[in-house]
């Protein structure tokens, strides 16, 4: 069965509807690996979508900036553009859209996937690099971990070092543990501004990456306008 996977949508309308236009037809389910919410302007519209899809055909995890709009996490690890988009959304965000946020969970696992925004040490907050993979397969029976919030795809086979996921790459987990680091829907930062999703193939036992374009002049308009941030607009054009 074929499954969509999302990560780091962050309130960004325009990338989430390119995402899901050139996605169609490829997928059963759809499994997100949190940030939802934070840094774009639309997060009442990405939560809306999402929750269309409904609880059998959509799995999504929460993310720190999901968790600090929920204050179920302080701020005080935030930089600075972070702690004022989630106080921005804090002020936006609709109560059933809080409270679905709120009831979002940490991970996910399936026979031998475990998927989490950050790390299975951490949730919410740690990224993902080798010495977090080395350590992390020592705290989970899984052989698969599928992480988001580095918002830059790459992938750690066994004890190797992390290669970086273009566009169209495939990636095969059918063997060694694997670490797949999954690209941003909404804030791209590995200098490719198109928005980043994967569709994942557990008959194959593969991923493979897709990136598209999507409206950046929109999204990064309405961020202004909204009075977040400036560089929270001009980082989608530059995808830093
Ligand atoms: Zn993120």
């Amino acid at each position: 069965m074929r499954w969509l996977i999302l990560a780091d949508i962050h309130s960004n309308l325009e990338a989430l509807h390119a995402v899901l236009n050139d996605a169609q037809g490829k997928y059963k389910r759809i499994l997100c690996l949190g940030d939802v919410v934070g840094y774009g302007a639309n997060p009442n519209e990405c939560i809306e979508i999402l929750k269309r899809f409904g609880d059998y055909k959509l799995i999504c995890l929460m993310g720190n900036h999901d968790a600090a709009v929920a204050g179920i996490l302080s701020l005080e690890n935030f930089n600075d553009y972070a702690k004022e988009a989630v106080k921005w959304t804090i002020d936006e965000i609709r109560q059933a859209n809080l409270k679905w946020l709120s009831n979002l969970p940490e991970f996910f696992t399936m026979q031998y996937l475990y998927a989490v925004h950050g790390s299975p040490n951490e949730p919410l907050t740690e990224y993902m690099d080798e010495n977090v993979a080395e350590i992390s397969f020592q705290k989970i029976v899984e052989r698969v971990i599928f992480c988001g919030h580095t918002h830059i795809p790459f992938v750690i086979r066994g004890k190797n070092k992390a290669e970086y996921l273009k566009d169209k790459e495939v990636v095969d987990f059918s063997r060694e543990k694997t670490v797949i680091s999954f690209p941003s829907v909404g804030q791209p930062r590995d200098k490719d501004n198109r928005a980043g999703y994967a569709i994942a193939d557990f008959r194959t036992k593969t991923i493979e990456i897709h990136r598209v374009e999507y409206d950046i002049e929109a999204a990064a308009k309405k961020i202004t306008s909204a009075g977040l941030p400036n560089f929270l607009a001009e980082r989608l054009k530059e995808g830093i």
